[in-house]
């Protein structure tokens, strides 16, 4: 599925649960930033709208809010697994956070199939409610966030 949907663009490509679109809003309930070790990829130009937005110097966010595993730049986690970012319960950089965060629940890996997603469904509680997406919105978030 993977190589048909960077190919095609298609939304025959998901699974028959989102073939007829489906409503997501987010609650803020942070359970995706939260928790078991994850890894929140930024790029360049995330990195510098995230230091601009906090008053920071690009390289002391770098060196402070950052990891590099494997040449690629993430954000720290707390040691319970939190990220770096949730503090009192709320995404302290939420305008301008990182694509990867923007296109939740709707990754390939929560999409590939059925099945990921029933598992999405019973993880993140704004599915469901408010905003409605198109299959072809999702494939369009879908591929934001391979492209990221
Ligand atoms: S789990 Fe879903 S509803 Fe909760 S913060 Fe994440 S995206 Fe929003």
């Amino acid at each position: 599925m993977y190589e048909e949907l960077k190919k095609t663009r298609a939304h025959s490509q998901l699974p028959s649960c989102l073939a007829d679109g489906v409503r997501f809003s987010c609650t803020d309930c942070g359970l995706c930033c939260s928790g078991a070790p994850g890894k929140v990829r930024v790029s360049e130009e995330e990195i510098r709208e995230i230091s601009e937005y906090r008053n920071q110097s690009e390289t002391d966010f770098r060196s402070s809010e950052t990891r590099v595993v494997k040449g690629e730049v993430l954000l720290k986690e707390k040691e319970n697994g939190d990220c770096v970012f949730f503090v009192n319960n709320r995404c302290q950089i939420h305008e301008v956070k990182p694509r990867q965060c923007r296109t939740y629940p709707f990754w390939f890996q929560n999409v590939r199939n059925d099945r990921a997603w029933q598992k999405t469904c019973k993880e993140c509680p704004g599915i469901g409610q408010g905003k409605w997406y198109s299959p072809e919105e999702i494939v369009e978030v879908v591929m934001d966030e391979l492209n990221s």
